[in-house]
């Protein structure tokens, strides 16, 4: 029998709840996707690279012109000079990214600070690759960095911080206090950061994303991961990229070059045309606005309390004041008895900590945003 490396782990919550979902015939507000789909110049783009005959291996760091289109978005976007060459790495989503990075910084006995709750692939990252995952819980009920709780945390040992802004799932965005907090804190140590930025370009009521290499200190620390996923609604063809300083990007395209070598030929060149257009994705905060304050308006029409999501899409919800029963039990119900399936929010957390919330991922169509708010009216508790 195989002794597991992730005895802990079982399948994620996403297959889960989206498998129970279809069972139910739910509305899946659970695995977060769009429920629409991309542009259709987009299908154009890629049927014409995949006909015109790109499809062998492209270069192991990314086909050239796209890495530049990429350094270009982000010149244009927030200001800040990467390599399109040397600093930029194509990969086969976020998750990759996340993967490689971790696995370029990080040796057995490194400790690793983790914000709580986290994405579900952080932890597995560090603890395969021999790291400690410490654990530092958000502050409730904002989800807000409790920077003291993080500075006692740092130890000889600490290696790196993972860091998501805006937030899966709490939403919250970093503010520029919660940048320079962590530059004074990691400066006179050799800590790298990890920063998940997939929503990116999900933010709301005028906020602004901050990437962490927008502070020249955490620029030279950091690893920024992003995925066209989110950006272009193209969840299924897993294309992402990473962005780092030439020394750190050495380290994570060895890793990279033997997790997967390389990423589609025909997505890169579609995406590196499609891309060359800002507007296709400086619009996105409108799109997702609108759809959170449509589902925010509806919600207030339930049970559930709840503070608007400031970035991602995804809001989560409190059942505290309406039952005891845990989150777990409560999203497994809802989706079987109610008709709308949610992620409950324990699942972020290493020790399943259970403050009663439920997550929904409101990328949907308006009308299927407002069937479920619907059903979500309906008497339950
Ligand atoms: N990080 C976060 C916070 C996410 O929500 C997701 C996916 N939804 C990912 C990483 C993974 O992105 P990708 O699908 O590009 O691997
Ligand atoms: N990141 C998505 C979410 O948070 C799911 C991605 C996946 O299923 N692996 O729902």
């Amino acid at each position: 029998m195989i002794s597991s490396k992730l005895p802990d782990v079982g399948t994620t919550i996403f297959t889960v709840m989206s498998k129970l979902a279809t069972d139910c015939n739910a509305i899946n507000l659970a695995q977060g996707f769009p429920g629409f789909d991309c542009f259709p110049f987009l299908h154009d783009l890629v049927t014409k690279y995949i006909s015109e005959g790109y499809n062998q291996y492209a270069p192991m760091s990314g086909v050239p012109i796209f890495k530049q289109r990429i350094a270009e978005k982000t010149k244009l976007v927030y200001g800040v000079d990467f390599n399109g060459e040397s600093e930029v790495t194509v990969v086969s989503g976020a998750t990759e990214a996340l993967f490689a990075a971790v696995t370029a910084v990080v040796r057995p006995g490194d400790e690793v600070i983790l914000l709580e709750p986290s994405y579900d692939s952080y932890a597995p990252a560090v603890v395969l690759n021999g790291g400690l995952p410490v654990y530092v819980s958000l502050n409730l009920p904002d989800f807000s960095v409790d920077w003291d709780k993080v500075k006692s945390a740092i130890t000889d040992k600490t290696r790196l911080i993972m860091v998501n802004t805006p937030h899966n799932p709490c939403g919250y965005v970093w503010t520029q206090d919660d940048l320079n907090t962590l530059a004074e804190l990691i400066q006179d140590r050799e800590i790298y950061v990890v920063s998940d930025e997939v929503y990116e370009h999900i933010t709301f009521d005028g906020r602004k994303h901050l990437p962490l290499f927008s502070h020249p200190l955490l620029k030279e620390r950091t690893f920024a991961c992003g995925s066209f996923g989110k950006t272009f609604h193209i969840t299924g063809w897993k294309i992402g990229y990473c962005l780092a300083p030439e020394k750190l990007t050495i380290e994570f395209r060895k890793i990279h070059q033997f997790l997967t070598f390389s990423t589609a030929t025909p997505l890169q060149y579609a995406l590196a045309d499609f891309m060359v257009e800002p507007s296709r994705y400086l619009h996105l905060n409108d799109f997702y606005q609108n759809k959170r304050d449509l589902f925010c308006q509806g919600l207030k029409n339930t049970p559930f309390e709840f503070t608007p999501s400031q970035g991602s899409f995804f809001q989560t919800v409190y059942y505290g004041h309406l039952s005891q029963e845990s989150d777990y039990d409560l999203a497994i119900r809802m989706t079987k008895e109610l008709g709308v399936a949610s992620i409950p929010v324990s699942v972020f957390y290493h020790d399943k900590t259970d403050h009663k919330l439920l997550r929904f991922c409101f990328a949907k169509e308006d009308d299927v945003l407002e069937k479920a708010l619907d059903l979500l009216q309906k008497p339950f508790f």
